[in-house]
């Protein structure tokens, strides 16, 4: 047990059912936090609270956080995680496919933060943390529609700094690099090689990876750190 911050906060992940959320979730339970999480239906992950919520639906978001506030205080630590790919070349990409992965990744992180702002604002703190990725500033061919949502991301928590900085409100963006998750599960063993010789650390991301920079994030430590965005990529995007 880590225990680094010094103010257990009610803190909400969103897709924390499984991959990098639930090793948020795990993590910042560890260091003392009360952690809900979102599912879809799923069933929420042992020892947490879970409440069931899709990102694309305002009503189910609202009544996400209702359930929330009313275990464990209003959300002061949100972690917007829930994200999507539907990957396809720019000649085969529907506006279909384009519009659902901006929905879920963009607008469904504009909701939480929009629907996360009130309780943050009355108590005049507040920590926004974005899942963005390296995608969102290197763009990836056949990824239009993804890495567009998660560039997206950059420019609502530089908007939200902006906005709400001077309540003590953060907003910061974590890009991570290849995380072996069930969003990467299928990418072949050539694809993964390929990838680890762009890495200088030599091996893909653990979700722990990821979780170990939103546990700075989420704690009383980042105070002065807003509208960043953190790699958490194995040095691959050398800071970018
Ligand atoms: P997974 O595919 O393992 O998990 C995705 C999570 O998002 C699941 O909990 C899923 O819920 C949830 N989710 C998806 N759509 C919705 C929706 N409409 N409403 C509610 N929940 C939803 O992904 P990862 O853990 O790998 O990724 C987590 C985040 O990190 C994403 O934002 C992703 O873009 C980002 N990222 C991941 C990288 C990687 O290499 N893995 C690299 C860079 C960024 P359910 O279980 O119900 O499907």
């Amino acid at each position: 047990m880590s225990n680094i911050s010094k103010s257990p906060r009610s803190v909400l992940v969103t897709g924390g059912n499984r991959g990098i959320g639930l090793a948020v979730a795990r993590r910042l339970s560890d260091d003392g936090h009360k952690v809900a999480v979102t599912h879809r239906g799923s069933g929420v992950p042992e020892g947490l609270f879970g409440v069931k919520c899709d990102m694309t639906d305002s009503e189910s978001l609202d009544r996400a956080f209702k359930e929330v506030e009313e275990h464990q205080g209003p959300v002061e630590v949100l972690v917007a995680n829930a994200g999507i790919t539907d990957d396809t070349l720019l000649m085969r990409m529907s506006e279909e496919q384009f519009s659902r992965v901006l929905d879920a990744n963009l607008t469904g992180a504009f909701r939480c933060a929009k629907r996360a702002n009130r309780a943050m604002l009355r108590a005049r703190w507040g920590r926004m943390i974005f899942l963005g990725s390296v995608v969102g500033l290197a763009g990836q061919a056949g990824q239009i529609n993804y890495a567009a949502s998660k560039a997206g991301v950059i420019g609502m928590a530089r908007s939200i700094t902006r906005e709400l900085g001077s309540r003590s409100i953060t907003a910061n963006v974590v890009a991570p690099g290849f995380i072996e998750t069930d969003m990467t599960a299928d990418l072949s063993d050539d694809l993964r090689d390929t990838a680890k010789k762009f890495i200088p650390l030599q091996r893909l991301g653990k979700p722990e990876d990821v979780a170990a920079v939103v546990s700075f994030l989420a704690s009383d430590d980042s105070a002065y750190v807003s509208g960043a965005v953190i790699p958490v990529d194995g040095g691959m995007g050398m800071g970018h």
